[in-house]
């Protein structure tokens, strides 16, 4: 069988595969043609760009606007318990597409695209980096769980920690009240919904350790509060969060 022979062959057989079971980006429904893409294409994954413009260096809100970053007024109040979180984006185009397919049509492969996209935005920032211990996921509650197969910030984490040479620390901070989801409340109604949601059940894992929070999306940050309130609470050094947007 000669080379070009071969190399036919193994074209007709993919052909024959796309044919049989074509697949096509979830986003803009071309074939996905290139090697390695998975579920969303090469050129949709390259429209997710990190925002720029200030932030409050506390809470990692958005300002609308240009001028330097400055903390806003909650922070300016009432500081948080972590010491910094960062977004990469606003929860709104392809970023929301590529997380919405991730999370509720559970393509698991999606995590790998959105942890190199997720560095590609901070991993200059020392303010989340620099002399952190672990990556912690914010959890799901276990029953939530099995309804949706995987825990899509746990799968983040786990990327996140390959390419930062980050352990990822699972089963100490746990969903102990399986409230509704955040998503639809009022935000008033999302700080009652977490509040005694989360408890650290292996205290002696946190103690003393520089934590990142990893999440998909904040909305009012009710979430990450609560959790970097609880790890403090159990002895954790200082805790920071990354997520992926902020809506
Ligand atoms: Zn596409
Ligand atoms: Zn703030």
């Amino acid at each position: 069988m000669t080379r070009s022979f071969r190399a036919g062959a193994a074209g007709v057989v993919r052909l024959a595969g796309l044919l049989i079971f074509p697949s096509f980006c979830h986003i803009c429904r071309e074939p996905l043609e290139e090697a390695g893409e998975k579920i969303v294409c090469g050129a949709c994954l390259a429209k997710l760009a990190p925002r720029g413009g200030p932030i409050c260096p506390r809470c990692g809100r958005f300002h609308e606007g240009s001028g330097g970053d400055h903390l806003c007024a909650r922070c300016a109040g009432r500081a948080p318990a972590f010491s910094a979180h960062r977004s990469c984006g606003v929860y709104g185009g392809t970023l929301r597409d590529v997380i919405l397919i991730f999370k509720y049509r559970k393509y698991a492969p999606l995590s790998r695209p959105l942890a190199r996209f997720a560095d590609s935005c901070l991993g200059a920032d020392q303010t989340l980096w620099e002399n952190a211990d672990l990556l912690v996921p914010v959890p799901l509650h276990p029953s939530r769980k099995r309804d949706r197969g995987f825990n899509q910030s746990l799968l983040l984490a786990r990327d996140l920690g390959l390419r930062r040479g980050l352990g990822v620390l699972t089963g100490a901070l746990v969903k102990t009240r399986n409230r509704p989801a955040q998503a639809g409340l009022r935000a008033a109604d999302r700080e009652r919904n977490v509040r005694s949601a989360y408890a650290v059940k292996h205290a002696d894992k946190v103690q003393g350790r520089t934590i990142i929070l990893v999440d998909d999306v904040t909305t009012t940050g009710a979430t990450i509060r609560e959790c970097a309130r609880v790890l403090k609470e159990a002895g954790a050094k200082e805790v920071r969060a990354i997520t992926l947007a902020q809506a």
